[in-house]
């Protein structure tokens, strides 16, 4: 358990970057080895992979499309509503939070 601290700096890296748990026995994680997408972290049951994969409400200045238009709620609550997710598939969230992010979790 943590709790998270910081605040978003607008670096817009989760919204160029994708972040997704395979179990770890699965075809896909070799899959993804092969094709060089990077593993953040992994357990005995899951596997946290990242890749570069930017939404298609990113614009080039940075800005989100959706802004004043109905942006996603788990646009909105990231990274806060990830916290219980990553805990539950074992993963600690200070690697799930890439170093690009103005968030930091701090263990408790
Ligand atoms: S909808 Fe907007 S805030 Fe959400 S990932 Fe896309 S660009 Fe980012
Ligand atoms: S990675 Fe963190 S700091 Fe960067 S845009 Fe997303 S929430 Fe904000």
């Amino acid at each position: 358990m943590g709790i998270l601290k910081g605040f978003c700096k607008q670096c817009g890296f989760c919204c160029t970057h994708v972040q997704f748990t395979i179990p770890t026995t699965s075809d896909a994680l070799e899959w993804s080895r092969a094709r060089g997408i990077q593993i953040v972290q992994s357990n005995e049951q899951w596997t946290e992979l990242r890749m570069p994969q930017a939404c298609l409400n990113y614009q080039s200045d940075g800005k989100c499309t959706l802004q004043d238009k109905g942006k996603p709620q788990a646009c909105k609550e990231y990274p806060k509503n990830m916290i219980e997710y990553w805990e539950r598939h074992g993963m600690d969230p200070v690697l799930s939070l890439t170093e690009h992010c103005g968030f930091k979790y701090v263990s408790t």
